[in-house]
């Protein structure tokens, strides 16, 4: 590790303002996923720390909300900044610990900073409302008020910027937050915390509670009575859970979960765009992000041109450690991972998927890369079709009509992300509106942005991050019902 800024490497908690080890001083390992060697040790929290960090976040909700929004924008304008001014470092740390190539650390660093700057300068948007009132005497207003503690429990595919995403908002709207970070992740999570001193967010505003215990954690985070709120980024099998544990309390809740991304290009779609997008929308992060493209639908008369072009760039792909320059694909981010990919590759072939290129693991160093791999002739019965695969794999279906590549693309619980390319003005309107997801792309592979609300129908979750739309999820509607005025 070469960084400019040394401290930004830290391995305690960070609890009321403070970097403390874990009570019991455990610690527990993170790795470089290209390298497997252990790169630190962290604090291994558990449910006593929590709850410590849920009553200091509770403490410090008093005063932090009674700061004027322009106050509180401020504060978090001077994050945002030495979050742009330490990019590298923050980048480097990123790659180091999750193994996405620099340039993409970087890009994840700024759109994270991003939803920081955002928010800063939504705080003072928070407006509400006033109604006519339903009697000669009333007067009727709206006013918008922060939830209180809110509990976010991230994962480790972006461990910088699923963190901003959630805590900018919150912060901006006057809540404190407690931040339990992926075990596999949780440096970037520290060095964002010694940003957030620096910056003078005050002590018990902002916490994060590293640990590999993330059960115990959770069931703190969502049985605290304290905690008004959870925020929850991961798969949907753990979000179900959360949202189980958080009945008892009623807590809110926003779930951004899984994801089994359509990608379907029309035969009047710009084949080389379309080849460009289904490259950057597969294999960005080594497949894993929520809106990754999970299953691409080609239309019959432009299926051969797709796949050979398609093919050729994918072998065109530089796989390896992602601190190397030029790299584009970097290892992924553990055993597990790569050996559930391996599965699914093996149960499309064996049910007559054609392997186009890769299906397998990179030889010499870097064990954890996957090679981009594609497979032709896809089709429903696969796993491929139905389970978020979270890798650099992508099947390829052939589709004739409108109708077919439709019902395909919606036959499925999760709703989060899809994309589409064509020409034919009406048809892109009817796709679009019939796509039963939170976010379609048109003759785009991304979606992501600090200024769109991002976020998921179906089984991919509820509630919106980023956007106008972004502070609504922290703040509670009280409505006064004023009398008498005669
Ligand atoms: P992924 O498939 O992306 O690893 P997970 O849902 O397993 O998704 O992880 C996302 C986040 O949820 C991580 O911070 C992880 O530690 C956390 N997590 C996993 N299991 C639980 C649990 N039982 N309670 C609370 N958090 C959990």
């Amino acid at each position: 590790m070469n960084l400019a800024r040394t401290n930004l490497f830290q391995q305690k908690a960070y609890i009321n303002g403070e970097f403390v080890d874990a009570n019991s001083k455990k610690t527990f390992p993170v790795f470089n996923p290209y390298t497997g060697e252990e790169i630190a040790q962290v604090a291994d929290c558990g449910a006593e720390e929590t709850k410590l960090a849920i009553a200091k976040a509770g403490d410090a909700f008093k005063i932090w909300k009674t700061y004027t929004a322009t106050k509180r924008g401020k504060i978090l304008r001077r994050w945002y900044e030495l979050q742009l001014e330490h990019q590298k470092d923050l980048a480097q740390l990123l790659t180091i610990e999750q193994g996405k190539p620099m340039a993409e650390a970087v890009g994840e660093i700024r759109y994270g900073a991003s939803f920081v700057e955002w928010f800063a300068e939504e705080a003072r948007r928070a407006y509400g409302d006033t109604i006519p009132g339903h009697q000669k005497d009333k007067r009727i207003l709206v006013i918008k008020q922060a939830i209180g503690v809110v509990g976010a429990i991230t994962p480790w595919n972006f461990p910088s910027a699923m963190i901003t995403r959630k805590v900018a908002p919150a912060l901006a709207a006057g809540c404190t937050v407690v931040v339990k970070p992926s075990e596999l992740t949780p440096l970037s999570a520290l060095a964002l915390a010694v940003l957030a001193q620096e910056a003078g967010i005050p002590p018990g505003v902002f916490n994060v509670i590293p640990t590999n215990k993330a059960a115990s954690v959770g069931e703190e985070l969502t049985s605290n009575p304290m905690v008004r709120k959870i925020s929850f980024t991961g798969s949907t099998a753990v979000g179900k859970l959360l949202l189980r544990q958080c009945a008892d309390t009623v807590k809110k809740v926003s779930m951004e979960l899984g994801g089994n991304a359509p990608f379907i290009v029309f035969d009047d779609a710009d084949i080389d765009k379309a080849v460009a997008g289904a490259i950057a929308s597969k294999y960005r992060n080594a497949g894993q992000t929520c809106v990754c493209s999970n299953r691409i639908f080609i239309q019959a008369g432009i299926y051969d041109e797709f796949i050979q072009k398609f093919t050729a760039a994918a072998k065109a792909q530089k796989i390896g450690n992602g601190l190397e320059r030029g790299i584009t694909i970097g290892p992924m981010i553990e055993e597990k991972a790569v050996a559930s990919v391996e599965l699914l590759v093996e149960d499309a072939i064996a049910k007559g998927a054609s392997l186009l290129c890769g299906g397998q693991r990179h030889g010499g160093a870097g064990s954890l890369i996957y090679q981009p791999t594609i497979l032709g002739n896809a089709n429903p019965e696969m796993k491929v079709f139905h389970t978020e695969i979270f890798g650099p794999v992508a099947p390829v279906f052939k589709f004739k009509t409108e109708e077919e590549v439709l019902a395909m693309a919606n036959d499925t619980p999760y709703g989060l992300a899809a994309y589409f390319y064509g020409r034919d003005y009406a048809r892109l309107w009817r796709v679009a509106e019939a796509l039963e997801y939170g976010m379609v792309g048109i003759n785009s592979f991304t979606v992501s942005t600090t200024v769109a609300p991002f976020g998921g129908v179906k089984e991919s979750g509820m509630g919106r991050e980023g956007s106008k739309y972004g502070m609504d999820d922290y703040l509670e509607l009280k409505y006064m019902l004023w009398s008498g005025v005669e």
